[in-house]
Formats: structure tokens, sequence, C-alpha cells
């Protein structure tokens, strides 16, 4: 999975910033009816077309966000803009522009910028947004990469995290805990071959989890998903930082309590036989892992019928009452578990 890097190291001073900026966007080609002015010029110029306009902002700095001893440049690229779309569709928004910064040093060659570009391109492409512009400047430390995502929706589709009411369903798409155990392995293996460079890694068998870590996606298809199911979610959130962190954030800010059944916590089998050889339990892996860059969300509890049996969807709780607190159900016992906040945290732990 690891890609070999592009053995030629072109110094940027060689193209300049202008010739750089070129070199890097001039294979970009723009598709959506609502770009009107893209790069190239002082700004962009985008048209929503009576629909509400949302935005939201993403930093990822190198030894904070990624290590680039593991993670491919191209995958960086990627991973980088998902994010971020991500963002957007957890607003039941669909996503159509982006703008990419980038911050480097000059250990870095043009070619290293050309493989986070292809990245960028790849997702472009598979998202149908437009890159419409962005900055770039030098850097004494790392790379930095900030991106910025637009998308557009009516008003009365856009879903926000505040709205969730006592006795909604709690629902999530896909399965979890699979990018923290991704994360694991790649760890794992750096640390071997830090330790002996001639060892080979042993990554087979675990493709899944270390695609959920290096190459996720963003649900954009839940908003047309839930569109043809008839339903309109009453709250939304994507998972960055763990369930456990993101079902705090919708109770919080909606005013409700959550009751969280472990047993329905939807898990791949390769998350449970993986937490399994780290001695992890899978659940505490998708409560405070991270990283799986699914949507979390409140649905009415009359909306149940017309989701039960979705293969993408899994229905793992309920709201309550604010003062009923948030708690899990464990599994094989009714006993409860409060739920507490040990999402992941850049700015607490700058290490991790
Ligand atoms: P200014 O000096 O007005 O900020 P720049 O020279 O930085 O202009 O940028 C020129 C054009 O190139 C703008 O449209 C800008 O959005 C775009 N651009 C600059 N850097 C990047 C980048 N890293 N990726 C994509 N577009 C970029
Ligand atoms: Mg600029």
């Amino acid at each position: 999975m690891l890609e070999e890097k592009n053995p030629q190291r072109t110094p940027i001073a060689t193209l300049g910033e202008f010739g750089l900026i070129k070199h890097l966007t001039e294979k970009f080609s723009f598709n959506k009816e609502n770009t009107m002015i893209a790069i190239g010029d002082d700004a962009a110029v985008i048209h929503p077309q009576g629909r509400k306009v949302v935005i939201s902002t993403d930093i990822l700095a190198e030894g904070i966000h990624f290590n680039l001893g593991y993670v491919p440049l191209k995958h960086l690229g990627y991973k980088a803009v998902v994010v971020n779309l991500s963002d957007i569709a957890a607003m039941n928004a669909t996503p159509t522009q982006i703008l990419v910064s980038v911050a480097v040093s000059n250990r870095f060659p043009v070619e290293a910028l050309e493989e986070i570009y292809e990245g960028v391109a790849l997702a472009c492409q598979r998202y149908n947004v437009d890159l419409v512009g962005g900055d770039t400047t030098s850097s004494n430390a790392g790379l930095i990469l900030s991106i910025t995502a637009i998308g557009m929706e009516t008003e009365d589709k856009i879903v926000k995290r505040s709205t969730a009411q006592p006795n909604d369903l709690l629902v999530v798409s896909g399965d979890l805990g699979g990018a923290y155990l991704g994360l694991q392995i790649l760890e794992r293996e750096h640390a071997v071959f830090l330790a002996n460079p001639d060892m080979q890694p042993e990554m087979d068998g675990y493709d899944y989890l270390l695609e959920r870590q290096l190459k996720p996606e963003a649900r954009t298809d839940v908003r047309s998903i839930l569109a043809e199911l008839d339903i309109q979610p009453t709250s939304m959130i994507d998972i960055s930082d763990g369930l456990a962190s993101e079902i705090l954030h919708l109770s919080d800010q909606s005013g409700v309590g959550f009751r969280l059944y472990e047993e329905k916590i939807p898990l791949d089998t390769l998350t449970i036989t993986t937490a399994d050889e780290f001695n992890l339990n899978p659940a505490v892996c998708a409560l405070n892992g991270g990283e799986d860059y699914e949507l979390l969300f409140t649905i009415a509890s009359g909306d149940y019928d017309k989701i039960k049996n979705h293969p993408d969807f899994t229905i793992i709780g309920h709201a309550t009452e604010q003062e009923d607190g948030n708690y899990m159900v464990l599994r094989g016992s009714n006993e409860l578990s409060r739920i507490t906040a040990q999402g992941w945290d850049a700015l607490l732990n700058p290490d991790d």
C-alpha cells in the first residue's frame, strides 16, 4: 500500500512561487456550474443559485496530525480534502469547491508537492468538487496543509448539531473503530522499521483498517440516501474524534442526554479480531479512537421503520431528557457506564 517516493528531487526554488502554483494547479479543470471564477485571479467567485453556502476549514500539521514516516504524500493530500468534505456532509450539504493552502520547507522538493496534489486531484474527481484557490508559502518547520471546503444546500435541508429532541433515535453510518486500529498497525510497523530498517513491514491482511486510516472517505452519499428514505435528520455531526466525544457534542448543543447500547455499535470483523490482537476492546476503539469520518445523527422516532433494515445505517441508541445524562448500556448486562470525552485532542496531546 505504501508507494515508492518519486526519486527526482527538483528544488522548489527552480520554479519560484508563481511557477510552482501554476505547475501544481494547471491540470485541474472546473466542472461545477456554480464556479464562476477559479484559480488565477485575486479571489474565486461562486454563484450559490439561491442556496445557502456552507463553509468549513481545517489545518493539518506535520508531527501533530500526520507522520510522514508512514503516511504517503498522495494519501495525505487525499485525506486532507476528505476530512473537510466530511464536515460539509455533516451539515447535510453537498460539497462544491475547495481551497488548498500549503506551507512547506525547502526540504521538500517539487515532486513532494506534486504527490500531495495528485491526492488532492483524486479527491476532487471522486467527490466532484472544484479546486478554486489557495495560498502557498514557505515554512521553517514541517509541512502544513490547510483546506477550506465550500458546500451548497437549501436552508430546509441543512442539519445542525443543536436540534436533537428527547426520544429521537441515534443512528450512525458505516462501521467504527477501524481507523484507530489502522493507526496502531502503522505505528507498530513503523517502530519495527526504525529499530531495524531491513525488516519487512507486516501489513498483509489489514488492508481495510489501513485504508480507513490512510485513505478515509467522506459520507457525502448519506444526504441523498436519507432523502430517498424520506428522512430529514434532526441533528448531525461527523465522527472525527470518536463516537463518545461526538455524542457529547450533540448532547451539549441540543440540550439532551443519550442512551447508547454497546452491543449495537457497528464493528467490522477485522476490527474485532485486530482489537483482540492489541488487547483492546473494539467498542473502546469506536468510542475513543476517532478518524472514522462516518456520520452520527438523530432522527424522529417515527422514522424507525424507514431506516431499521438499511445496510448503511445502525440505530445505536436514543436521546433522553438532558437530566438523564449520557450513558452506555454495557454488552451482556444492563449496567450503565457514563460516556466521557476521551476523544483525541491535538491541543492537549501534541505528541499523539
Ligand atoms: P495573492 O498574492 O493575491 O494571494 P497568489 O499568487 O497567492 O495571489 O495566488 C494566485 C492564484 O493562485 C489565486 O487564485 C490563488 O487562490 C491560487 N493559489 C495560490 N496558491 C495555491 C495553492 N497552493 N493551491 C491552489 N491554488 C493556489
Ligand atoms: Mg496568496
